[in-house]
């Protein structure tokens, strides 16, 4: 970080590991390292991708192939009724209906596919690569992409659960400001009504999704990230995750990076194509992801997305791996779920994720 934007952060009272390294500010909360340093295979996920880690090392260990590996680890999450986020039992968008996102990228042949605003089916993960292999295209979207699933033998099925439903109709019968429509005003500099803080603080709802990025014995690196995006979000509002670069990236020569939380902040900067360049440059994983977090940060201008002290008032976190099997997770902000899952090939648990601002 150079002493510009450095003094732009502690302005803003940052003290993630950035911060702190340069000014010997407390707080930082770092991953235990492993103590015989990095080694593979390792696999890395979001704080709900237990299940997913332990499986895609599993067949990594068989010797599957890295992106089957970790779609096999998403696909039980995405089948899970119990979690909102993602596939079955995700919560709907503002009219009731589940619309999928995914994308997967397969390091050692460049492979890509992805799809958005999909219908009906539980495993857009499969589908997404689906389209990096039978297609030339890397994106499909809307009843374009159910067609293809289709086509692809993919069954059809209602995803919207009896819990999902009952939770969308709560917030239906709530209506008031909790939605994503915005009054261009709002996005003028201007002191903001407590009624319109009230309504920044809601753009916190409901997210979450599952990232897992995985590095081989070779080297070789695959990642794939899956939702149901941002609950009750506009008809065919398309997040990050399907999206190159922002909910995932991946390059062989250098490693992974995936996200969840506000989509939105990653598809305006890049996010994740940004960690991946810095480490590129030789930076760690952990201080990659601080400083793409950072840029979110000063690119985060508008008023109702900011809380009164001026940082962001929604959460982002980074899943984080590089070729040699060094891994990180990054939150924007400490908290109970500051939290990533990990197999380092030894065991698989949750490790505490570094943070920009401790709260
Ligand atoms: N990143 C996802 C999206 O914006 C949602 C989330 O991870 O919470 O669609």
């Amino acid at each position: 970080m150079d002493r510009r934007s450095f003094l732009k952060s502690s302005a803003l009272g940052v003290v993630g590991a950035v911060a702190s390294r340069e000014a010997g500010a407390q707080g930082v909360e770092r991953q235990a390292q492993v103590s015989d340093g990095p080694s593979l295979p390792v696999v890395v996920a979001s704080r709900n991708g237990l299940a997913a880690t332990q499986k895609a090392m599993e067949m990594m260990g068989a010797g599957e192939d890295t992106l089957d590996a970790v779609i096999a680890g998403v696909n039980i999450v995405e089948a899970d009724p119990e979690d909102r986020s993602v596939g079955y039992g995700g919560l709907p968008n503002e009219e009731g209906v589940v619309q999928l996102d995914s994308s997967v990228m397969h390091g050692p042949t460049n492979g890509a596919g992805a799809v958005a605003s999909l219908e009906g089916i539980v495993h857009p993960s499969k589908v997404a690569r689906d389209v990096m292999t039978h297609t030339d295209h890397v994106l499909l979207v809307g009843p374009g992409a159910l067609k293809f699933a289709l086509a692809m033998g993919h069954e059809k099925r209602d995803l919207l659960t009896d819990e999902a439903r009952e939770i969308w109709m709560k917030w239906k019968r709530d209506l008031s400001e909790r939605d994503d429509w915005i009054d261009p005003a709002d996005r003028l500099p201007r002191s903001m009504t407590p009624g319109e803080k009230h309504a920044a603080r809601q753009m916190m709802r409901h997210h979450g999704t599952i990232n897992c990025n995985a590095v081989n014995e070779k080297g070789e690196v695959s990642g794939v990230t899956t939702t149901s995006g941002l609950a009750f979000k506009l008809p065919g509002r398309v997040g990050d995750s399907p999206i190159f670069g922002a909910g995932l990236f991946v390059d062989n020569e250098v490693g992974a990076c995936g996200s969840t939380g506000r989509g939105e902040a990653n598809l305006k900067t890049c996010a994740s194509f940004l960690v991946v360049e810095f480490m590129r440059q030789g930076v760690s994983p952990e201080e990659a992801g601080l400083r793409a977090m950072q840029r979110i940060v000063e690119k985060t201008t508008e008023p109702y997305l900011l809380r009164d002290d001026g940082k962001p008032a929604f959460g982002l976190n980074f899943y984080i791996v590089n070729k040699k099997g060094e891994y990180a997770g990054v939150n924007l902000y400490k908290g109970s779920r500051a939290q990533f899952a990990v197999h380092d090939g030894r065991e698989n648990r949750l490790r505490d994720s570094a943070y920009l601002f401790e709260r």
